[in-house]
């Protein structure tokens, strides 16, 4: 698969243009998934032409809309930095992006829990920068994450398989869009959904079940909003759990009943948090192969995302 591209604050690639002339350089971002992505940087204080250096600002009023105030000479910068903002969103339409890496606490890039300040100067946690909230609205399905929150071994996965996972439902349009193609898609990542959600894996059967005789772009643009949406939602032990109880069915008849109770001991030990996702994947892995099961070694559950990651390594 080609790279992904994803947007990135550029601070966090360790570019200098933080305020004081500084970066946030994050390594993750840069050597690890740098290696599997594309990066298109943007640092909304400078491409607005704020300059480095420059006065710090914050955000400031009512925390649904804040303005930006320089912090000592209380210079309102919201409207630069808002019609900036909404002039680059459009021009990343042309980017596809299929993700972003927002700095956090920044009141340009922050996505969540940035600091509002009341006019007594007493801050909330409950702000959005005014980039991150620009992009977030013009592109409601793609995946965005921040720096700290990268560093949760559950947050990181879910962020990496859904952009992951976006790219492979872009490449299916980049032919013509039939329901064939839908079909294939939702067959292939079956597994995958259900690990996040069997509400909308039935959801999503039953549109593409009645998409015959619709737009076909309404078609999939409904189906990619209920997956972008499902696969969101958190993938549990409990839910994966589940997903590899499902998959030893297709086993029934070529494990003996030693390796299938070997094969329960290791889901059992994944469930009681004692070993990782990878170890009963591995597995299922190796069955897959010794016993030609087409239908899992098509699901994109088994790797939905590089190994070298090692996104199902935790506990
Ligand atoms: S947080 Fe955003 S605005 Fe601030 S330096 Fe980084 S990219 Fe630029």
């Amino acid at each position: 698969m080609e790279k992904i591209r994803i947007g990135v604050s550029t601070c966090l690639m360790g570019e200098p243009v933080r305020y004081d002339g500084g970066h946030s350089h994050d390594r993750y971002v840069t050597d690890t998934l740098g290696r599997y992505v594309e990066f298109v940087p943007v640092c909304p204080e400078t491409e607005a032409g704020l300059g480095i250096p420059r006065e710090p600002m914050r955000l400031v009023g009512d925390p649904g809309l804040p303005r930006l105030l320089t912090i000592k000479t209380k210079r309102d910068m919201t409207d630069i930095l808002v019609t900036w903002a909404r002039k680059r969103v459009r021009e990343l339409e042309k980017q596809g992006l299929c993700g972003f890496i927002f700095k956090s606490k920044s009141p340009s890039s922050g996505m969540e829990r940035v600091k509002v300040y009341s006019e007594s100067g007493m801050p909330v946690k409950k702000g959005v920068g005014l980039f991150a909230g620009a992009f977030m609205e013009h592109f409601p399905l793609v995946p965005v994450e921040e720096d700290g929150r990268l560093h949760d071994p559950g947050l990181r996965e879910n962020f990496i398989e859904r952009i992951f996972a976006l790219k492979r439902w872009r490449l299916t349009q980049t032919g013509q869009k039939t329901i064939g193609s839908l079909v294939a898609f939702h067959t292939t990542h079956k597994l995958l959904i259900l690990s996040h959600s069997t509400k909308h894996y039935r959801e999503m059967g039953r549109w593409v079940a009645q998409a015959k005789g619709l737009r076909i772009d309404e078609v999939y643009a409904r189906y990619e909003s209920l997956l972008m949406e499902a696969l969101r939602l958190r993938a549990t032990v409990k839910k994966h759990t589940n997903v590899l109880h499902h998959m030893m069915g297709y086993f029934k008849k070529e494990l003996a009943p030693d390796k299938k109770q070997e094969l329960l001991e290791v889901i059992g030990d994944y469930h009681n948090e004692l070993v990782p996702l990878i170890v009963p994947i591995t597995l299922f892995k190796h069955y897959v192969r010794k016993y030609e099961q087409l239908y899992l070694r098509d699901q994109v559950y088994l790797s939905p995302h590089p190994m070298e990651l090692k996104l199902r390594n935790h506990v």
